[in-house]
């Protein structure tokens, strides 16, 4: 039987091999797409423990462990990839590859991974149900959650809920972070192309001025955020780039913006996209003006299921109680693509945090940063929050 103090016993015996197989990946970071080494690794460790594996969407994993009994089935899910930074913390497992960091923890999720992995394969026979191990390649850049789904991860057996964690150093080991509902925002780039008529500067009116149409495009898509949807939905719409003209008595033919637009869920993404679409090319066409209107789909963000994670939270309350589980109420305005593995909101899923701090400064450099550094112990606690939360959901 598993029990939240087997569990957290036996993760804990894990301890030494995963912060052994966490150095070994960040001594040998490698970015999405490249993730070669860091697969034969974790092929080579699944095997090892007689777990069924293959390589998926290039340089990812999937692997399955079949329970002992029937049930449903949950993916449980660690992104790989590394970051293009050179690495100064100085550790002794620093990288050895010039310019190309774990800055953002991704070797943390692995380990953890793999250690749940062998923690819930020692006990498959009391499992009602599956796990499947989605080892994601390219979560920073292009994104390889969506091409595990292309290639199938999510069938055979169908996949009834997904879970993950991310590595926190603002939060200490032992202790866990969940955010009900919102948690990551719906990513779409864009490019609007402001088509008007090249004149001289000083006879305006012989010309259609691209500057001064898409400065009102720049203002009124401001006003999708504060005037088209509730307060209390969270969207961006920024402009982070607007080119145009070569001199200052010259108007030019043409004006480019580019930007993104942050949003929640399948439904307001696509309402968000539809009304920025309107407004600047309605904008464009009242001023004489033409507008080309690029959007670009990236990540969909994480939106939380309620159900599911309330049993994520009644885990995370088994494992280290209730004082050390922090429920939190602000969303993310940054992505993730882990949403891939919610389709559209249509298998349930849970995206939490994990405590990998230790409230010192040595742990406190921000992710992404040439710095950045993480306490192991929280590795215990990852992989034990893996089971759990699967011990739960399929049932023994
Ligand atoms: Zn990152
Ligand atoms: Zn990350």
């Amino acid at each position: 039987m598993l029990t939240p103090e087997i569990i957290l016993q036996e993760a804990k015996a894990l301890s030494d091999y995963m912060t052994e197989i966490r150095r070994d990946i960040h001594a040998h970071p490698e970015l999405g797409r490249r993730e070669t080494r860091t697969q034969a690794l974790i092929l080579r460790e699944l095997e090892a423990m007689g777990i069924e594996c293959q390589p998926c969407a290039d340089t990812g994993v999937l692997g399955i462990i079949r329970g002992g009994k029937p049930g449903k089935t949950i993916g449980l899910r660690a992104d790989i990839d590394a970051l293009p930074v050179q690495e100064e913390t100085g550790l002794p497992f620093a990288s050895q590859n010039a310019g190309v960091m774990h800055a953002c923890g991704h070797d943390l999720h692995a380990a953890s991974l793999l250690g749940a992995a062998k923690l819930l394969n020692a006990h498959k026979d009391e499992l009602a149900g599956n796990v499947k191990l989605f080892f994601q390649p390219d979560e920073e850049d292009q994104g390889g959650a969506q091409r595990m789904v292309d290639e199938g991860c999510l069938e055979n057996p169908q996949v009834d809920a997904v879970f993950c964690g991310h590595n926190s150093t603002g939060t200490r080991a032992g202790e866990y972070g969940l955010k009900y509902g919102d948690c990551y925002a719906a990513s779409n780039g864009f490019i609007v192309t402001v088509k008007g008529k090249g004149c001289h500067g000083a006879y305006p009116a012989s010309g259609i001025d691209p500057i001064v149409v898409a400065s009102q495009i720049v203002s009124a898509v401001q006003t999708l955020s504060s005037r088209r949807v509730y307060a209390t939905d969270s969207v961006v719409v920024t402009v982070g780039s607007f080119h145009s003209g070569t001199a200052g008595n010259i108007i030019p033919a043409e004006a480019v913006l580019r930007g993104t637009i942050r949003s929640f869920g399948p439904e307001m993404r696509k309402k968000m996209c539809d009304m920025f679409r309107e407004l600047v090319e309605g904008v464009a066409r009242s001023m004489g003006a033409e507008a080309d209107v690029t959007i670009i789909e990236s990540y969909p963000g994480v939106v939380n299921h309620d159900g599911f994670s309330a049993l994520v939270e009644q885990s995370m309350v088994k494992l280290v109680g209730r004082d050390k589980v922090e429920i939190q109420r602000i969303p993310n305005m940054g992505t993730e693509d882990f949403g891939a593995f919610m389709k559209n909101l249509t298998i349930p899923g849970c995206y939490c945090e994990f405590g990998f701090g230790d409230g010192r400064v040595e742990c406190i450099h921000p992710a992404h940063g040439c710095y950045y550094r993480a306490n192991e112990e929280g590795l215990s606690y990852a992989a034990a929050l893996f089971a759990q939360v699967t011990a739960d959901f399929l049932g023994q």
